[in-house]
């Protein structure tokens, strides 16, 4: 079911959207986080996931609930709405993560979606199977091939308004990842989980599993709702969120709880470890650490879930404030500082900057160059490429000086961005506030600006006037283009250091 849901914002890749979820006739904001319910064990209530935390969207496992013998015939009986009190949409899970988990499960897909029809989800899934990072390429080829003829069943089957998943799975070849999306998207069905994830998240690799989503996203094309399948530790939520993911599942908030560890945006830490709790939330702001490890198991598996739940959502709405203001990035460059797995995954996010730039607004409030990373953002990739359409005259001098009459025009020359006339000067993303300390690949990344507006412009005279950029840089620069240090030019240039 196409045109259920709309882009509102975005910023690099990451998007604000809503998801319409006619079956319970509530609309879902995106990013959005689904903490996951075991139906055996609820941590937390769903109605205070509701409530008090303002889930819009759960998920819960309709392989577990089919199996069950005292839970099957109530749900079939009172709805899972109503079994589980949660008004807002239910995701279900089929049992693939059992069948990847346990190598078997004694269900059908048309049986195992109309099973999650009665019971009255929202949005259901097919089984599709999860093929582990670095398999071989014949078992990834052959397991997409199961789980697609499972897809084309799964469209076959009457499920009324109820939303299926399409999961896109090819193990860690890119290729299989794409034609999956391309495939899936083609099924009509609702929504895309980006599947298998879990290993690789589980082990650090975020920049595998940015190279899976984006390859993914590739062949689903940017109007699709992706759910980044078992991502529930919300230091990598910016990160997946920027390379395009909607939706998310957290597991974790239990999961970690169960074992004393304690979620952060920069990382994991155990309840033993800490002697002060580094959160505002109201559990953190009204217990010590001490007065946690104090309590009964029950009690502490608790307070920790609620406190990881409060932090999972509190970053989803960082967000999406972010995306709002423009600098989704800047907080991805933040958390990338969390952890090296962290900058891996941001490195490989921006290998994707030509995509990242086609859905990247144009204009934004500022750009804040923070990093050795921020050289590579989808801005200054785009101020490149507008380098070509640019018409400079005469003998043109590019300059981190002010103004000099001897030629035609002076251009101004700002790392990371390089050269541009004057008059773009209080233009997006040219506004941007640089440190005055700034590093090689913010030189570099100028000097490559440099060329590519020589070599649009082979009649054109150029002259950089540099103050001490590294030679790393100024090698880069086209050997027609005269290099001059800024203080070699005469007195009366070296006036307006702004530039302005
Ligand atoms: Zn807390």
């Amino acid at each position: 079911m196409s045109g259920v849901f709309e882009l509102r914002t975005t910023d690099a890749a990451g998007r604000i959207g809503k998801l319409a979820v006619p079956r319970s006739g509530v609309t879902v904001e995106t990013p959005a986080l689904m903490p996951v319910v075991n139906p055996h064990v609820r941590t937390i209530a769903p109605s205070r996931l509701e409530s008090e935390f303002g889930a819009e969207i759960l998920i819960t496992n309709g392989y577990i609930l089919s199996q069950s013998d005292d839970l099957r015939e109530a749900a079939l009986s009172v709805g899972l709405h109503d079994l589980l009190d949660f008004s807002g949409a239910i995701m279900t899970d089929s049992g693939s993560f059992q069948l990847a988990e346990y190598g078997e499960i004694d269900v059908t897909t048309p049986e195992i979606l109309e099973f999650q029809y009665e019971i009255g989800a929202d949005i259901g899934t097919p089984i599709d199977i999860p093929t582990p990072p670095d398999a071989g390429r014949d078992q990834a080829e052959r397991e997409l091939s199961t789980t697609q003829d499972r897809l084309e069943r799964a469209r076959t089957v009457e499920t009324g308004e109820m939303l299926v998943n399409a999961p896109v799975q090819g193990s860690t070849y890119p290729d299989l990842r794409e034609n999956a999306g391309r495939h899936a998207r083609g099924t009509g069905l609702a929504v895309f989980p980006v599947g298998a994830a879990v290993p690789l998240l589980n082990a650090y690799r975020y920049d595998d599993v940015i190279e899976i989503v984006t390859a993914a996203k590739r062949g689903l094309g940017a109007g699709a709702p992706v759910h980044l399948f078992g991502a529930g530790h919300p230091m990598m939520f910016a990160l997946a969120v920027a390379a395009g993911c909607d939706l998310f599942d957290s597991a974790a908030y239990a999961l970690y709880a169960r074992d004393d560890r304690y979620l952060t945006v920069r990382g994991t830490e155990q309840l033993a470890d800490l002697d002060y709790l580094p959160c505002e939330c109201p559990i953190c702001v009204a217990h010590t650490p001490g007065e946690l490890r104090a309590l009964s198991d029950d009690e502490r598996e608790r307070h920790l879930a609620e406190h990881n739940l409060h932090v999972s959502f509190a970053e989803l709405r960082r967000i999406k404030q972010a995306i709002r203001r423009g600098n989704l990035l800047e907080l991805v460059e933040a958390r990338a500082r969390g952890h090296p797995a962290m900058l891996d995954g941001y490195r490989a996010l921006l290998d994707h900057a030509d995509r990242l730039e086609r859905s990247d607004p144009a204009s934004k409030d500022a750009f804040f160059h923070l990093s050795a990373e921020s050289a590579r953002r989808p801005e200054v990739r785009r101020h490149h490429d507008r380098l070509e359409r640019l018409a400079p005259a005469g003998h043109v001098l590019l300059t981190e000086g002010g103004e000099n009459s001897q030629y035609d025009e002076s251009w101004r020359v700002v790392p990371p961005f390089g050269p541009f006339p004057r008059h773009l000067s209080e233009t997006y993303p040219l506004t941007a506030e640089v440190p005055e300390r700034t590093d090689r690949e913010s030189y570099e990344a100028a000097a490559s600006g440099i060329t590519r507006l020589a070599e649009s412009n082979p009649d054109i005279a150029f002259t950089l006037a540099h103050r001490g950029w590294p030679a790393s840089a100024l090698d880069r620069v086209p050997d027609r283009v005269s290099v001059v240090p800024l203080e070699s030019m005469d007195e009366y240039d070296r006036d307006d250091q702004t530039g302005q």
